[in-house]
């Protein structure tokens, strides 16, 4: 479903020009948990906002679903990203004046909605993460951890096929990343996103399906740290259990058993 075909992209002209990449060719099928790696500086941050339509391509092509990212008109991009693509950062981006439940809601002004109907689906992605009790607080009495499962629940109000996350376990503690990890895997299982995820922490590798690596914008042969079984026993666990924040404890188990059996 997202196929970038060659794509280079440079920042910049003459002395001051910057090649973050250089023809990079990858596939990512629908519903596939993608991991990208490499140093920093790598281009993983400016490939993930070719794939969002962030930016463009200096060349290449990028196609998700029926829709050519790099020849779109803009205002066509804009209403395709409100649809098509959750975004979550490392530093949980919410606006600290608004409450969850507002910044979560944030999105949907985007789409043609009352505000009761935008206020209603915010809650519910609320509930989606656990979080459904914390509405009405403000992210400075929430968590770090808390803080970034709002900003998943801001990137699945409009429910996205695709969820973008740039180092969405870097400001976290092990147990906090984990969940995060944990419930990125349950919106591949339940929801059957695919999402793709630039990280430099080696726990993602136990969640994902697939991790490519870039080195000097250039990308390295993928590996592929799953096995079938592995991701048989998430989905199971995923899918039992009403409330998500179960469906995410559940992933994290299921991935933990998964790992002690290789
Ligand atoms: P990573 O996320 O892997 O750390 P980036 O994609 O952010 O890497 O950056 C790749 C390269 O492109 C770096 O050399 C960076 O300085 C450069 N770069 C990124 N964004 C811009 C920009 N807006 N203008 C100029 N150079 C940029
Ligand atoms: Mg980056």
């Amino acid at each position: 479903m997202l196929v970038i075909h060659r794509v280079s992209k440079e920042y910049g002209v003459g002395a001051s020009r910057v090649q973050a990449l250089c023809s990079v060719s990858l596939s990512v099928a629908r519903g596939r948990f993608v991991a990208l790696m490499g140093p920093s500086g790598s281009g993983k941050t400016t490939l993930l906002h070719l794939i969002a339509g962030l930016e463009r391509p200096t060349t290449g092509t990028i196609q998700v679903g029926e829709h050519r990212l790099d020849d779109m008109a803009e205002e066509a991009i804009v209403r395709w990203r409100a649809r098509s693509v959750g975004l979550v950062f490392q530093f949980f981006n919410l606006l600290p004046g608004l409450s969850a439940r507002d910044n979560v809601a944030l999105p949907l002004q985007l789409v043609r909605l009352s505000r009761r109907d935008r206020l209603r689906r915010a809650e519910a992605a609320l509930d989606l993460v656990g979080l459904g009790e914390r509405a009405a607080h403000f992210p400075r009495a929430l968590s770090g951890g808390e803080q970034q499962r709002i900003a998943i629940a801001r990137a699945l109000v409009s429910n996205p096929e695709m969820v973008i996350a740039d180092e969405p376990t870097g400001e976290l503690d092990a147990g906090n990343a984990e969940a995060i990890l944990g419930l990125l895997q349950v919106l591949r299982d339940r929801f059957g996103k695919t999402v793709v995820m630039v990280t430099h922490d080696d726990r993602a590798l136990r969640y994902v399906d697939e991790v490519h690596r870039l080195d000097k914008g250039e990308l390295l042969v993928d590996e592929r740290p799953a096995s079938p079984p592995e991701r048989g026993a998430g989905r199971v666990a995923g899918s039992d259990g009403g409330a998500a924040t179960g469906a995410a404890t559940g992933a994290t188990g299921a991935t933990g058993a998964a790992n002690g059996a290789a």
